[in-house]
């Protein structure tokens, strides 16, 4: 199946071939040397290994509470000044007409990230949490990334535990992976300079494993950062899956450059995405999933990702801002039947899953869930 003349990349094939851990020098190696052929075949491997032909979606609905943020990470096309004309915060009403939106077009889930508002308290945060759930209890709630949480730490002057204690109460289910950006602290002094370094980044996420709650993980990749910097990155999340097997899904996120102040910096290409996609499979041999964003790769990208290493897509994501303030052409949402077309073009199998990645039977807008998508899902 492989014909590969490069005793160094043969070499790796082996280890693939057979399930073996790589070592951070055979990912040094796959990033800069391999062609992107052998890395596909080799991350389809490992994808096809562990989750056959399927590929899974969730229908979910994105909600950014305020765009208003005590940071100016250099990448971020999102955030505002509180004066700035788009600085919104959302109101009580607002949240609560989101959730019905979601739940009216069958949403399983709905995605919470936003920006540190400076003005508001640590209840308001809990609150927005609190009224999504009291909405629809049935929706799950995926929010707040651990620069959030040692936000909301650092205002509330209570210990990481307690907050993600007070958000689970008030309905918290599980959390994204963003605010990874590149772990490396020089190429995050240079990116993101005062947000939360990499080890509030970590301890978030273990506390949050030790109390029960899944989570993802990112990389944000195609900026400043250099190859050992992406495989370290890999590497660390490879460390605390270990530990605390806590992750569901890895994303690698691309760079878009456009109104941020790294505009100068060319957006990553579909072929250098499709690296990453393969990279991650094969780095992160302790993760279930690796989700091709389609929002962020743009659709034919994704649909080619599903045979480099990819097994998600994200899901039907109305209201996506982030992306699409940094320049993303893609569509705010995509219907069902049309990701389904999307899945079924590529060659592959769609299922629906919800945030914990099992099986949803959906009847309409009703639905569901049965059992977990693969073996490996539910630990
Ligand atoms: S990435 Fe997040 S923390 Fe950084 S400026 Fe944007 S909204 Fe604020």
């Amino acid at each position: 199946m492989f014909r590969i003349s490069d005793p160094v990349l043969r070499n790796v094939a082996d280890k693939v071939l057979a399930g073996e851990r790589l070592s951070a020098e055979d990912g040094l190696y796959l990033d800069e040397k391999a062609d992107l052929q052998t890395l596909g075949q080799l991350a389809n491997v490992v994808r096809e290994r562990r989750n056959g032909n399927w590929a899974y979606y969730n229908t979910n609905i994105h909600l950014n509470p305020t765009n208003v943020c005590v940071y100016r990470c250099r990448f971020c096309a999102f955030r505002a000044d509180l004066k700035d004309a788009k600085a919104y915060t959302f109101t009580d009403e607002m949240l609560r007409e989101r959730v019905l939106e979601g739940r009216a077009s069958g949403a399983t889930e709905i995605h919470v990230v936003g920006g540190l508002h400076h003005q508001k308290k640590f209840e308001w945060y809990v609150n927005v949490v609190r009224v999504i759930h009291e909405t629809c209890p049935e929706i799950h709630i995926k929010a707040w990334t651990p620069v959030e949480i040692s936000w909301f730490s650092f205002i509330s002057k209570l210990s990481i535990r307690d907050v993600l204690e007070k958000m689970v109460d008030a309905g918290l289910g599980s959390m994204p992976g963003g605010g990874a950006e590149i772990f490396d602290p020089e190429v995050r002094k240079q990116i993101c300079e005062h947000k939360a370094d990499s080890d509030v980044w970590f301890d978030v996420h273990r506390t949050a494993h030790q109390l029960g709650l899944r989570s993802n993980a990112t990389m944000l990749y195609g900026h400043i950062e250099k190859a050992e910097h992406r495989i370290d990155h890999l590497l660390k999340l490879r460390e605390l899956q270990d530990e605390t097997g806590g992750f569901q899904t890895f994303i690698p996120l691309a760079f878009h450059p456009e109104n941020t102040e790294l505009s100068h910096i060319e957006k990553p290409d579909g072929l250098f995405d499709l690296r990453m996609i393969a990279l991650s499979r094969l780095m992160l041999d302790n993760f279930d999933h690796i989700k091709a964003y389609w929002i962020m790769l743009g659709q034919q990208t994704a649909q080619l990702a599903l045979s480099y290493g990819a097994d998600d897509i994200d899901g039907t994501v109305v209201h996506e801002l982030i992306y699409h303030d940094a320049g993303a052409k893609t569509p705010e949402g995509m219907k069902v039947d049309q990701i389904h077309h999307l899945i079924r073009e590529a060659g592959r199998e769609p299922m629906e899953r919800d945030t914990l990645y099992r099986r949803v039977v959906r009847n309409g807008r009703d639905w569901t869930v049965a059992g977990p998508v693969c073996a490996t899902s539910v630990r």
